[in-house]
């Protein structure tokens, strides 16, 4: 089959990576693609939010399959169009991608469906929300409703500090995502993500991760699109996963098929390991990045026959997906300045010795100069990504690759995996 990737970032690339291993696949492409996905797929440039240019694209490669990476493209409806074109895709259409496009649509749902997740209000004016804060206690979260790069969500630890986060929302902080927001009660627990495919009816789990969004050491600092994650989360346990499908998981699928919505692609919930049992925070319509990678280390199923079956509705017809008992983690390593403003250019030396070691070097923001030198061209710049016998050794091994690489101008997280190193060690 021919499959087009559509991205250019860090879980593409560990897409890419597995996409290639599979029997299958008789070309892929992808779009705007990186060096390391390169080393797998044929490059081609199209603009992404002009549909009938990208159908005609799959046109021309007679594409058997299309697989969206980052979510923007499905909450503008790229699905849809090339589904009404008899494309295959992996990926939730316009309606369904709202569960992520629109954090007040999701925790309806889930009221509708009694999934349980944090007490909310939404609310479209300055006045209603102030109003709604009086019901709650701090800390409280404040929310904008649509998509704003990770970068929407305040937990205000004051009054003052909730009505400074709602004034600014609706003075346009983060512009239309911000025209509506939702406040929610604060959840206790330790974090973990959980993903499962779906082609609308049938749910397959698809493996457990654990991420760190804060740029320094410790959990310190502002939130960065992801400085590493390692999977399985065995924070999850078996009965926690069970829980999580069977009182988030398969409501959601249900409540959105019988919405005339149904869910095709794969769903990736955040969760809140609480006290009182499992709760969701917020749901993401793609794979996380940089979850992805090390979900995908640890696969040992046919990625491309997993993805087909899920956009042809045929999930049920598959054996479940097979995963390593070993842990895969990775570390991210960024430009100076990241998340602020990453100083773009540097120079990457090093990615075959990293790779010498065993572990594999996923690629985002980078790019191959004509004269073969890897530089610096965004802020999450490299996914460093090893697997070992328990979080421990693969920690041990990501960071011995991590020293092999000589990038003056990166920098990463030297803990990634802490909660868990922790816990092997008690
Ligand atoms: P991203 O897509 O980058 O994960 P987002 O902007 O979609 O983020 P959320 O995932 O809803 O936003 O929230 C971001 C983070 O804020 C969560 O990972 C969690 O740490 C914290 N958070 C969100 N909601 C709550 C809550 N109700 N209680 C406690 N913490 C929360």
């Amino acid at each position: 089959m021919n499959i087009l990737l559509l991205g250019g970032g860090g879980r593409e690339h560990g897409l890419a990576w597995k996409l290639a291993q599979s029997p299958r696949l008789e070309n892929l492409y992808a779009t705007p693609g990186n060096p390391g996905i390169a080393r797998h797929a044929s490059l081609l440039a199209v603009d992404i939010t002009d549909h009938a240019a990208v159908i005609a694209l799959c046109e021309a490669k007679r594409i058997t399959l299309v697989v969206v990476g980052p979510e923007a493209p499905l909450v503008d409806g790229l699905a849809d169009s090339l589904r009404g074109a008899g494309f295959a895709v992996f990926g939730p259409s316009r309606l369904a991608a709202q569960l992520e496009g629109s954090k007040g649509f999701t925790k309806d749902l889930c009221s509708r469906a009694d999934i349980p997740t944090a007490a909310y209000v939404r609310a479209s004016s300055e006045a209603e929300a102030l109003a709604a804060l009086d019901s709650f206690t701090t800390p409280v979260v404040i929310k904008a409703d649509g998509l704003a790069a990770g970068k929407g969500v305040v937990i205000a630890e004051t009054a003052e500090e909730a009505c400074a986060a709602v004034a600014d929302m609706f003075q346009g902080a983060f512009g239309r995502a911000g025209a509506e927001v939702v406040i929610e009660e604060f959840l206790e627990g330790e974090e973990a993500s959980f993903f499962a495919l779906t082609d609308g009816a049938t749910i397959v789990p698809f493996g457990s991760a654990q991420d760190h969004k804060r740029v320094g050491e410790g959990d310190t600092g502002p939130n960065t699109g992801g400085m590493g994650a390692y999977s399985p989360a065995r924070v999850l346990t078996p009965l926690l996963e069970g829980e999580t499908i069977e009182r988030i998981i398969a409501p959601t699928v249900r409540e959105l098929a019988e919405a005339g919505m149904p869910y095709q692609g794969v769903l990736f919930a955040g969760l809140m390991l609480t006290r009182n049992g499992v709760r969701l925070i917020e749901y993401n319509a793609r794979f996380g990045d940089p979850e992805c990678q090390v979900l995908m280390m640890r696969l040992e199923s046919d990625l491309a026959e997993l993805l087909l079956a899920c956009a042809e509705s045929r999930l049920g017809a598959l054996p479940a997906p097979v995963f390593s008992d070993e842990t895969a983690l990775t570390v991210v390593m960024a430009a100076q300045g990241y998340p602020g403003a990453p100083e773009t250019g540097a120079r990457i030396d090093g990615v075959p010795a990293a790779e010498a070691t065993g572990a594999t070097v996923f690629h985002a923001g980078t790019a191959l100069g004509g004269d073969g030198v890897l530089t610096a061209s965004g802020g999450r710049v490299l996914s460093v990504t090893a697997t070992g016998a328990d979080v421990s050794e693969a920690q041990t091994r990501a960071y011995a690759a991590v020293d092999a690489i000589d990038a003056p101008g990166l920098f990463c997280r030297r803990d990634i995996g802490w909660r868990e190193v922790a816990r092997e060690e008690a």
